[in-house]
């Protein structure tokens, strides 16, 4: 094992491979470590939806700087992500959510997202399996050039390319402690051995606050369970992933024809619960029979769980902590991590090697804790 590095990664998801590749571009030696494996967490388990339409301008200039990045990331990585553009299709209810929404795609437009409000005869062009009766929809919103992305093959792809630039990866090397000296950072203790660094990135996900405690940092994450699902295939019918925030539905079709889908479990909770439920499966059946009837004899193949690594405000956790020098914040994605890793990763990397930012990250700091935060409306679950 190295014994020192410019900056230590500890987890390999998306965000932890995304910016060791940023950051050995730039010239610095990197190493991740995971306790398990590349896309082990949470990024491993996700629906890879890639979405720009936020209520809060922070997530969605994120996420459109992310779709810039993904929509060349096969040409840059030299690989393949399977990144397709369909089109995120947002239920609109009630006038309660017609105002929201309103708000929400003035603010898109205002940075230069294609959103657009459709009405019910427009929800069925999109998608024509839908039914707006069942889906209790008097309109949506559409994006056209959100997505979606394969997760294992875009983490592998950054992994490998910060691998070419020199980054090195250990797998099943866990982080237990850190040593400090004078309010900074100075090695990471892991269970292969001990790297000497002045910089440590927590990309930990929903083991982010078990990483700050070894370092005498307290966080507001919780990790809370998620379930997902994939069905049998069939032939390709729609290309947009369809989304409710009231419901919590969201569903898409994969590119070899299987429905991937996921919705709040009525027996979510904080922790680190691993078992699948059946009522997930129960409710999951009955809201996508409801919204696309014709989906009501699909077989469900497969069911599995992953952690949300939640905030209050549901934003992520960017940037130097003031109270430990060395220490980076890169976690609290909650339950969009993946889409906006691309531009977390490139924002990290400049601020680590002292460049000028791109987008400015202090709203995402760790001290916004100590006031008041506006929690981010567009997410489900
Ligand atoms: C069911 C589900 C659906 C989702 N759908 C979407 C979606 O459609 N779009 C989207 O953008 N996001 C989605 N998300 C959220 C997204 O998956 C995460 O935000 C994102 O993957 C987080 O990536 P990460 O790299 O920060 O963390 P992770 O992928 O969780 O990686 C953290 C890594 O840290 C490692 N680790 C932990 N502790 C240690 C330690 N002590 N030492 C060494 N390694 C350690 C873990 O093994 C793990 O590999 C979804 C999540 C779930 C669970």
């Amino acid at each position: 094992m190295k014994d020192k590095a410019d900056v230590v990664i500890i987890g390999a998801g998306i965000n932890g491979c995304a910016l060791a590749y940023e950051l050995s571009k730039r010239g610095k030696d990197v190493v991740v470590i995971d306790k398990k494996h590349i896309a082990a967490g949470a990024t491993g388990r996700c629906g890879a939806g890639v979405r720009q339409q936020w209520s809060t301008r922070e997530n969605a200039l994120l996420a459109k700087k992310s779709v810039e990045i993904f929509e060349r990331l096969n040409d840059e990585l030299d690989a393949d992500i399977d990144f397709r553009q369909g089109g995120y299709l947002i239920a609109i209810h009630n006038e309660e959510d017609m105002m929201q929404a309103k708000k929400n795609v003035e603010m898109q437009r205002s940075i230069g997202l294609p959103v657009r409000i459709i009405d019910r005869d427009e929800i069925k062009e999109i998608v024509p399996i839908l039914d707006p009766d069942g889906m209790e929809a008097i309109g949506a919103t559409f994006c056209p050039t959100d997505g979606h992305a394969d997760p294992f093959k875009t983490a592998y792809a950054y992994a490998n390319a910060a691998m070419k630039l020199g980054a090195t990866f250990y797998r099943f090397t866990e982080a237990k402690k850190f040593k400090i000296e004078d309010g900074k950072i100075k090695s990471v203790i892991t269970s292969k051995g001990e790297i000497k660094t002045g910089v440590v990135v927590n990309a930990a996900g929903a083991w982010s606050s078990k990483i700050a405690k070894m370092a005498g940092l307290e966080i507001p994450n919780k990790p809370v369970r998620k379930e997902a699902m994939v069905t049998e295939p069939i032939k390709r019918i729609f290309d947009a992933m369809v989304i409710s925030f009231r419901h919590g539905i969201y569903f898409s079709q994969m590119s070899h024809g299987q429905i991937l889908g996921g919705i709040p479990s009525p027996e979510e909770k904080i922790g680190y619960y691993t078992e699948p439920t059946f009522s997930f499966l129960q409710r999951m059946a009955y809201m996508l029979g409801r919204y696309a009837p014709a989906l009501k004899q699909i077989n469900i193949m497969r069911q599995w769980t992953g952690f949300y690594d939640v905030t209050p405000d549901a934003l992520p956790i960017l940037g130097f902590d003031a109270r430990l020098k060395g220490f980076v914040h890169c976690h609290g994605f909650s339950g969009h991590g993946f889409m906006i890793a691309p531009m977390v990763a490139r924002l990290l990397a400049q601020l680590i090697t002292g460049e000028k930012l791109d987008l400015p990250i202090d709203r995402l700091s760790v001290d916004r804790f100590k006031g008041k935060v506006v929690k981010e409306k567009s997410v489900v679950g």
